[in-house]
């Protein structure tokens, strides 16, 4: 059994630009990868609809921070040492060009995720890392120095330096808390709202630019969170950037309630007031017309403002002049205020993480080095870390790999 200077368990994007980043800084030594499956980086392949949403364009640690309900606070100094920028550096310097989307997320020109694969595994080959398939690490041990690997194809593996890298897997987790470390209570993040309403049925497809959101989440203490953004009809509820934020913000209490919750929303993405000011103004100039056939609000398409009226008991036949003050109060009210019952969990097949992982406490978060276990690092959704949709996820795990990279980089070059 020839020892391995650096063990990394796991091939996803954490893993394998650990890898690839240790052998471009420590050149010579043995660095093996042990990956469960056949193929590394599957989740980098099916990412972002198959483009890999790479990072996020956000330059400014402290708001790029923000979009990570956990973590924020360790990872805030570890941004300052990588960044978006040092990502997008890093690949351009390796022939990937990324462009951004207007709403601020990063992608390979090619927008292909093979293109960031093969980026990454070429690094890989020309650092001589070994990546070992089908090598599920069962459980290991510390043994002096050393860490004793045991595969599930019965072969043993002796590793000086290890990385954890294994992503939201219970076997991952089970390994870390084989070595004293202590995983948070776990629950999945960024899903969208199953809300069966008469009110959205056949409107599936309609979005709204910007809608303030109020989540409120019953439990022995009521909690309240609120978001507000681009917003969806879906098939069986509401989607869009504003839930799926307020789903990862929320994920801990919404998985606490069995997901059930009140979703308040401002559909009009204005004051009750101002709505109603509106229709008043409205009415003045156009008494004659029929209140079902005008949407006056400029957020609210006319097909769902008819249905709406027609909700509220407006009948097609009535006209601006004979709107009553509650008529219009109520009107004002269901598109600045509309309560929907949130009943479940829905997919969002774009991008889906783990909340909670590794305590963070446990880890030195300038080396991403367990406090615990010495040489023992980790990197990626192992850790009790994760973002929003947009390219955070990855960046988290860039982030944390690099600063891997340099902890052992330090280590080799300091004599013992
Ligand atoms: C459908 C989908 C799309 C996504 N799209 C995006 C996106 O566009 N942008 C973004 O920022 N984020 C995206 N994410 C989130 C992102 O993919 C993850 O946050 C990221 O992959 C985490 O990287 P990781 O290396 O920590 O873990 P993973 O990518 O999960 O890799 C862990 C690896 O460890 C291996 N492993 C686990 N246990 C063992 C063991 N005991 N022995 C050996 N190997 C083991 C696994 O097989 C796996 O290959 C997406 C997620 C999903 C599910």
């Amino acid at each position: 059994m020839t020892p391995i200077d650096v063990g990394i368990i796991g091939a996803g994007a954490a893993g394998i630009f650990c890898a690839a980043n240790i052998g471009a800084l420590v050149p010579g030594i043995r660095i093996v990868v042990f990956e469960a499956t056949q193929s590394p980086l599957t989740k980098v392949k099916i990412s972002g609809g198959g483009r890999c949403n790479v990072t996020h364009n956000c330059f400014d640690p402290g708001l790029l921070v923000k979009n990570y309900p956990r973590g924020y606070k360790e990872l805030r100094g570890a941004f300052a040492k990588f960044q978006p920028q040092d990502t997008v550096a890093w690949f351009n310097e390796r022939g990937v060009a990324l462009k951004v989307e207007p709403d601020g997320r990063m992608f390979p020109v090619s927008d292909s995720s093979q293109t960031v694969i093969d980026c990454l595994m070429q690094e890989c080959e020309r650092h001589g890392v070994k990546v070992f398939k089908g090598q599920k690490i069962l459980n290991l041990q510390k043994q002096d120095e050393w860490f004793s690997l045991n595969s599930k194809s019965g072969e043993q593996f002796k590793v000086k330096h290890l990385i954890i890298a294994t992503g939201s897997t219970p076997e991952g987790h089970a390994l870390a808390a084989s070595l004293g470390h202590k995983i948070t209570a776990l629950a999945p993040s960024l899903f969208t709202f199953k809300i069966s309403d008469p009110r959205l049925v056949g409107f599936s497809g309609i979005s709204f630019a910007q809608a303030p959101l109020v989540l409120t989440i019953p439990g022995e203490k009521e909690t309240n969170h609120q978001f507000s953004g681009p917003l969806l009809i879906t098939h069986w509820g509401l989607s869009g950037p504003a839930v799926l934020k307020l789903s990862a913000f929320a994920a801990h209490d919404l998985f606490h309630s069995a997901y059930q919750a009140t979703l308040k929303v401002n559909f009009a993405n204005m004051s009750k007031d101002q709505v109603e000011e509106q229709i008043k103004a409205y009415a003045t100039k156009h008494s004659k017309q029929q209140v079902a056939n005008h949407s006056v609000i400029a957020a609210i398409p006319q097909r769902w403002w008819s249905h709406l009226c027609e909700h509220l008991g407006i009948v097609t036949e009535l006209r601006f002049a004979e709107l009553k003050a509650t008529q219009r109060y109520a009107l004002a009210e269901e598109l600045t205020g509309g309560t929907y019952k949130v009943t479940g969990k829905g997919v969002f097949k774009e991008e889906f993480v783990t909340a909670g992982g590794i305590d963070l406490q446990e880890i030195d978060f300038r080396t991403m080095e367990s406090k615990k276990a010495e040489s023992l690092f980790f990197s990626g959704e192992v850790l009790n870390v994760d973002g929003i949709t947009g390219g955070f996820n990855f960046q988290s795990a860039w982030t944390t790999a690099m600063l891997v990279a340099r902890a052992i980089q330090t280590k080799f070059s300091s004599p013992e």
